[in-house]
């Protein structure tokens, strides 16, 4: 039986199959970023509440009024962004429904949408999906955007610009004047900035600054954000955008009819979390990041990885060619079977695998414990 075109011209996802093959292997799992540790309790007291009071049928398609609620009173508290609950935002399932939504909204068959590379794996499928053509651009060695390159990749075909900040899997922030050069074009081409923060509160250095903030870009651009890492619940699936009304209007059509929307009670247990955790959450929640970030970061170099600490999200890039000569795919698979840790190829991350042969990425979203268990395993590569 024949299968679509566009399916044929993307790989299944490879941190998920690495996921699988960690779990063949019974390794400690460093590929696929989840949290190995509890949500915050009052989250969780708050989605068994709100199934106990019956909140247990569809949610309104764009989201529950008291959850819009909260999200439009965080964009205000957090970036003093003006956010209309009733008409800007879109509650989805996961960042990732909003990506595809958004894109599959607002971007036509023949467009052009440029990608930062090294890219989280989805968003080249995304683009294809939509049937768009995606425009790698090339970052620099510390994770910045070469924004050179970036002029040159623009044209009139550029319908959008994918932008993730802070960033896997570099761990890059992006700063104030990267967003305002990357403004500026969009300006320029009329076109749409699709940005996905879903590690926003996951910051070591510097400042997350959304680049709905920037001057003129209000009107242009689609944040996606979302619950997953936030609060630890990558299962819970509540994704969240930020768009002008007329954007937000389509892609409330291609959310309703992709999902319907996101599960009901859940979406109460977020709004409970963004109503009462404070300041204090939040900055706990980097700390202990930080304190992750330290050991995953001291076992790789000790171990003889080349790699930088990321300024934000949890995920470092590390280079193996000091280890070994294998292809990067390889030597993943190798080092699960044969060291117990689990990592993602790095070609997964950019267009040319030529690109990721030396790389493989490792996420330290675990407890310390894990992350030291790992650290001693990959100490006897040394
Ligand atoms: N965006 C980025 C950059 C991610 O790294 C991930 C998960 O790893 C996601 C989106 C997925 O988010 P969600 O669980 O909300 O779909």
């Amino acid at each position: 039986m024949k299968t679509a075109k566009r399916t044929q011209t993307f790989t299944e996802s490879v941190i998920r199959e690495m996921t699988r093959v960690a779990n063949r292997h019974g390794a400690i799992n460093l590929a696929q970023g989840f949290p190995d540790f509890a949500a915050p309790e009052l989250l969780k007291e708050a989605a068994v509440a709100a199934i106990r009071a019956d909140i247990n049928q569809y949610a309104i398609t764009w989201g529950a009024p008291r959850l819009r609620a909260a999200l439009a009173e965080k964009y205000r508290r957090f970036y003093k962004m003006e956010v209309d609950g009733e008409r800007e935002i879109v509650v989805t399932c996961g960042a990732t429904e909003a990506m595809a939504s958004a894109m599959l909204a607002l971007v036509d068959p023949g467009d052009e949408v440029i990608i930062y590379e090294p890219f989280y794996e989805n968003y080249g499928p995304d683009s294809i999906l939509c049937g768009a053509k995606p425009v790698f651009v090339p970052t620099r060695a510390d994770g910045g955007p070469d924004l050179d390159a970036t002029a040159a990749a623009f044209s009139d075909r550029t319908r959008g610009v994918i932008i993730n900040s802070p960033n896997n899997p570099t761990g890059h922030v992006f700063g104030r004047d990267e967003l305002e050069a990357i403004a500026r074009l969009c300006i320029e081409h009329d076109a749409v900035a699709f940005t996905d923060e879903i590690y926003e509160h996951i910051l070591y250095e510097g400042e997350h600054v959304p680049i709905a903030t920037i001057d003129g870009m209000r009107e242009r651009t689609v944040t996606v954000s979302g619950a997953s890492k936030t609060f630890s619940v990558t299962g819970w699936r509540v994704g969240t955008i930020v768009a002008p009304p007329e954007l937000a209007d389509a892609i409330k059509k291609t959310h309703d009819f992709l999902t319907v929307g996101a599960p009901a009670p859940l979406q109460e247990a977020v709004a409970a979390g963004l109503e009462s955790l404070d300041r204090s959450y939040y900055s706990k929640l980097a700390e202990d990041y930080r304190q992750r970030r330290d050991v995953l970061y001291d076992g790789l170099v000790a171990a003889g990885f080349a790699c930088r600490p990321p300024a934000g999200s949890y995920y470092i890039l590390a280079d193996f060619s000091k280890l070994s000569d294998l292809p990067d795919d390889e030597f993943a698979v190798w080092l699960t079977r044969e060291h117990g840790v689990a990592s993602v190829p790095g070609s997964s991350f950019y267009s040319g695998p030529q690109r990721g042969r030396t790389q493989v990425r490792f996420a330290f979203c675990k407890t310390i414990e894990t992350l030291e268990r790992a650290a001693e395993r990959l100490a006897a590569l040394h």
